[in-house]
């Protein structure tokens, strides 16, 4: 890929059940075929791929079907979509392991449900799975845990789960196939006039009021949510694209400038994600380290256990905490990833001696870089 992909390392894909499920065949294996073509060019070029793919409900109906025909044909209740979901999802993952193994890439599921986007602690917990599959070059293949899931604590629909994951992730782009080729002014089944945008720099009560409503008996989502999305994704510094999933090879298609919109991401991402931090009102402990651990902060460097000398309040991972200086000023604060006791074992070990401790399984880094603001 040398066209408009080119120029992004970190890019989730997000795959709606229409494509990839037709009702009275099952998956559509040839066209996923092509899509694992275009996935694996980017893997070769050395980029980070992040799938988020939906059908687990619509292959898990069309299974049941079989012995049930009114399944096809009507909207489910939750329980039967959920239960659909629990058969459908064995077929999803096996059949992403099945295209993608064929060019000698291994993935993983994950299934999250909101609580893992929205609350810190399941938050850092996610982002460190999903990032160390992304370190062994595996392709995580994310969906709703829709078994579990209920109404009230549901995405509901993968557009926006797919922003969170790509904003969780701090990823370059995340391209969302679709049915439709973009964001036109007006629907274009009904409207001659329409007019489809290439380019949305920000998303206005316009750009919002051209999302009408179009979900259909597969799919959940429609432009309204691909909007909600794009305002998630692009204000944690992600572009979005909207293309076309309805051609094979959808990919290659949009890095050759396929007609598609293109959603700016906000041009200063981090000091939003920062100023979020910044902004917490509550902290619940402090951190004191040492001079040589402020030289490294204050260089753009995590905070590791070593250079801490003192540790106050009743912390949990994942809590803001205040890190401080040896005379007790504050330089800056931050997200920690251990609670206080682990913490507390920690403090002032070198990473050998932590192994030793803590076992293989201890996170080297007490803060994140991403996750800290220094004054
Ligand atoms: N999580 C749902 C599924 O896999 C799909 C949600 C959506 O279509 O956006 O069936």
């Amino acid at each position: 890929m040398t066209g408009k992909l080119a120029q992004y390392q970190r890019i989730v894909v997000k795959i709606g059940s229409a494509l990839l499920v037709d009702l009275e065949t099952g998956v559509r294996r040839a066209w996923l075929e092509s899509l694992a073509n275009d996935l694996a060019a980017i893997c070769q070029r050395g980029g980070e791929l992040i799938i988020v793919s939906s059908g687990s409900i619509a292959l898990g109906r069309r299974q049941m079907s079989t012995h049930d025909m009114t399944l096809s044909q009507r909207p489910l209740k939750l329980e039967e979509s959920q239960a659909a979901a629990a058969i459908g999802q064995i077929a999803l993952g096996r059949v992403w392991s099945e295209v993608l193994g064929a060019h000698g890439i291994e993935v993983g599921q994950v299934l999250l449900t909101l609580g893992d986007t929205e609350e810190r602690r399941r938050y850092l917990n996610a982002r460190d799975t999903i990032g160390q599959l992304l370190q062994w070059s595996s392709v995580p293949i994310i969906n709703e845990n829709d078994t579990v899931a209920t109404n009230e604590i549901r995405y509901g629909d993968n557009d926006r789960l797919a922003a969170r994951v790509a904003s969780m992730m701090d990823a370059d782009l995340l391209v969302l196939l679709s049915d439709i080729d973009g964001l036109y002014t007006a629907p274009p089944g009904s409207d001659p006039n329409a007019e489809l945008l290439e380019v949305v720099d920000a998303i206005t009560p316009a750009i919002e009021a051209m999302a009408g409503e179009s979900a259909s008996l597969i799919s959940s989502g429609g432009m309204r949510t691909k909007i909600a999305a794009a305002k998630i994704a692009t204000q944690a510094g992600t572009e979005m694209v909207i293309a076309s999933g309805k051609v094979a090879h959808p990919l290659a298609q949009l890095d050759q400038g396929a007609r598609s919109t293109w959603f700016a991401a906000s041009s200063n991402p981090i000091n939003n994600r920062r100023r979020w931090i910044a902004g917490t009102l509550e902290t619940s402990g402090s951190i004191t380290i040492d001079d040589g651990a402020i030289k490294a902060l204050r260089s753009g460097k995590s905070l590791l256990p070593a250079g801490v000398t003192d540790l106050h309040g009743a912390f949990f991972r994942g809590d803001t905490v205040l890190i401080l200086d040896s005379s007790g000023e504050t330089i800056g604060r931050g997200l920690v990833e251990y609670d206080f006791e682990d913490a507390k074992k920690a403090l002032g070990r070198s990473s050998d001696e932590l192994t030793q401790l803590l076992g293989e399984n201890y996170r080297s880094v007490l803060i994140h870089r991403d996750d800290m603001v220094i004054e």
